[in-house]
């Protein structure tokens, strides 16, 4: 598992003998039926109802759509993407007229991509625009939305509901077009039962009148995997003059404190990158269950309560949601095959945030295991998931995040900061996102910039085989920055000194050591170690115990791969308690590869599975055989 010196070992030496990737083609989204290029939405207006009896919304999308140009003969039709919806009726609206209902058919049903919505247009000129109410409901099975019960929620009283549109849910509650490369502005009128409130990622009024019905405005148009709305006992506390938290009650002060340095990362961003174009930014903090670190839902980061740390050591995850206000955002990538463009840029800035706010040191640190779990999890990696221009048509966008596009793709950014120099580099990508901003880019239409702003200029920079190859390859280049941290090379000494039994575990000195020094000492640990050493070190530093999710997460992986039974327990407690895919799916997979594990696993996972999020559920369901 963490033989990592040898693993990239292997995979610099396995990139040699593949043969180069050609690019997909990137134009058409091949994860989207619909057709913005004959019919655009531009405006979203929803109208929804939140039942928590039936797990349903129900209500209206009045879709704003112009015509782009004239269609063949007989084919005036508008195609949004759907998974899953009970469409009812379809209307045609226009001023002082009655609507019109318009003949629709729904397609047949992809595993992948759901069934294309197809509705009869009447004859519209080009450019011409007009308004067509869907009225509709979802199923309970929607996989955007998420429900769950008052015991999954920290104040056990209320239900909840989160939607997370990324990649492709959002067509799962609304009808749309369901792809990055079409951005739209929405209104939404959504109605709770009494006691709750709904915040959404949009305007949200931070202290509104509980009366079940809330208005929302989001005037920056947006690609649909934004769309984001949640439903629960939420409450509000600010931070700064224009960020602030939403929580359950019990969390909000808790929160409000890991995260009370949001504003300076703001205002640092907007000197590094140009203004914040979103009004305000808060952060919504999930049950647990919720399945990934954040998700950068604009003005609003959905984020998992597992980073309530109390001192701090895991805010990277705040930085890296609001550094996606300019690359994710802003400048959004055209396709899911070019996540990279989102994450890997994404990953590069938080870096850069971390290291303003909380020093060099600390970046670096979170560099480098940010690196280590890159290289681990590429040794089980196919080649065709080593490339950060994916190729994914035929396959589900949601496997395209694995560390490659955000890690290799922050080291392939990092390595163009090291080639033209921080300032320079800092100069092209302030144009970058300004000569993108609110629009869709494909990875050649990025290399396409990039020649011409920046290799072009200086043609001696660096090969453009190298830049193709960092793109287009499978494996690491030998061009890769790799990062280092003198920080860890502390605990290398202290670690080696008390396998070659020089200390023991007491008299290591780590006094002054902060959590990522603990994870990387957990995280490099060799492969066998003696029960007795494992008992030593739990005694000595609780590892078992830990309170920080991250720490006990590196401990329990420890203790599986070495049976350590004391540690099961609070293994088992972990796995029911927490549903982000980051922490649990290692678990459950280095379980999974001896006939106990596996055993403890599965009965663990009986009880877990209700509550973790579908796309938890489908990860692990396929490590664990689940249902064959
Ligand atoms: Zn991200």
């Amino acid at each position: 598992m963490k033989k990592i010196y040898f693993v990239v070992l292997l995979v610099l030496f396995s990139f040699t003998g593949l043969q180069a990737h050609q690019p997909a083609a990137t134009e058409k989204d091949f994860h989207s039926f619909s057709n913005p290029n004959e019919v655009i939405v531009k405006h979203v207006e929803l109208d929804l109802s939140v039942d928590f009896k039936r797990n349903q919304l129900s209500g209206s999308a009045i879709l704003d759509i112009q015509v782009m140009k004239k269609k063949r003969k007989g084919k005036n039709e508008l195609i949004l993407d759907t998974r899953d919806l009970n469409i009812s009726k379809v209307m045609l609206l226009a001023p002082g007229k009655r609507p019109k209902k318009l003949c629709f058919k729904i397609g047949k049903r992809e595993k992948i991509l759901g069934s294309p919505l197809k509705i009869k247009l009447p004859k519209l000129r080009s450019k011409k625009t007009a308004k067509i109410e869907i009225r509709y409901s979802t199923s309970p099975e929607a996989s955007g939305l998420h429900w769950l019960e008052p015991q999954q929620t920290a104040g056990g009283i209320y239900p909840f509901l989160y939607t997370q549109s990324q990649a492709i849910h959002a067509r799962s509650w609304i009808p749309l077009q369901d792809t990055p490369q079409v951005r739209a502005t929405y209104t939404a009128t959504i109605k709770t039962p009494k006691k709750l409130r709904a915040v959404m990622s949009a305007s949200n009024e931070l202290y509104p009148v509980l009366d079940g019905i809330y208005d929302f405005q989001m005037p920056q148009a947006i690609p649909s995997y934004l769309i984001a709305l949640a439903v629960g006992d939420i409450k509000f506390k600010p931070i700064g003059e224009q960020t602030g938290v939403f929580s359950e009650a019990s969390l909000l002060d808790a929160a409000a404190a890991e995260f009370e340095d949001t504003q300076d990362m703001l205002k640092f961003s907007e000197q590094l990158y140009g203004s914040y174009l979103w009004g305000r930014y808060d952060i919504l903090i999930l049950p647990p269950s919720f399945p990934y670190g954040g998700m950068e839902n604009p003005r609003l980061s959905f984020i998992t309560p597992t980073i309530l740390a109390g001192d701090k050591s895991l805010v990277n995850i705040i930085a890296h949601e609001l550094a996606h206000s300019w690359s994710g955002n802003l400048v959004t990538n055209a396709n899911w095959g070019d996540l990279w463009l989102n994450e890997g840029f994404t990953c590069y800035v938080e870096s850069r945030i971390m290291e303003e706010i909380y020093g060099q040191d600390r970046a670096a640190m979170e560099n480098v295991l940010g690196y280590l779990d890159l290289i681990d999890e590429m040794s089980s990696l196919e080649p065709r998931d080593q490339i950060l221009a994916a190729d994914l048509r035929g396959r589900d966008p949601d496997d395209a995040f694995t560390w490659v596009p955000y890690v290799k793709g922050q080291l392939f950014v990092t390595f163009l900061e090291h080639v033209y120099g921080r300032d320079k580099f800092d100069e092209f990508l302030i144009n970058y996102f300004e000569h993108f901003s609110f629009k869709s880019l494909t990875t050649e239409d990025f290399l396409r910039y990039f020649k011409k702003q920046l290799f072009d200029q200086q043609p001696h920079a660096v090969q453009w085989s190298v830049i193709k190859q960092w793109v287009y390859q499978p494996g690491m280049p030998e061009s890769t920055p790799v990062p280092e941290s003198d920080a860890f090379d502390q605990v290398y000494l202290e670690q080696v000194l008390w396998l070659e039994g020089e200390k023991t575990a007491a008299q290591l000195d780590t006094q002054d050591w902060v959590v990522h020094q603990w994870l990387y000492f957990l995280n490099t640990l060799p492969d066998r170690l003696s029960l007795a050493q494992l008992t030593e070190l739990d005694t000595v530093y609780a590892f078992t115990q830990s309170n920080n999710n991250e720490i006990a997460h590196a401990w329990l992986l420890v203790a599986i791969e070495q049976t350590h039974e004391p540690a099961y327990e609070r293994l088992e407690n972990y796995l029911l308690s927490i549903g982000r895919i980051k922490l649990i799916r290692p678990l459950y997979q280095a379980l999974a590869e001896t006939d106990q594990g596996r055993e403890f696993a599965l009965d663990v996972y009986e009880r877990a599975r209700p509550v973790y999020h579908r796309l938890a559920v489908s990860l692990i369901d396929e490590i664990l055989d689940w249902g064959k």
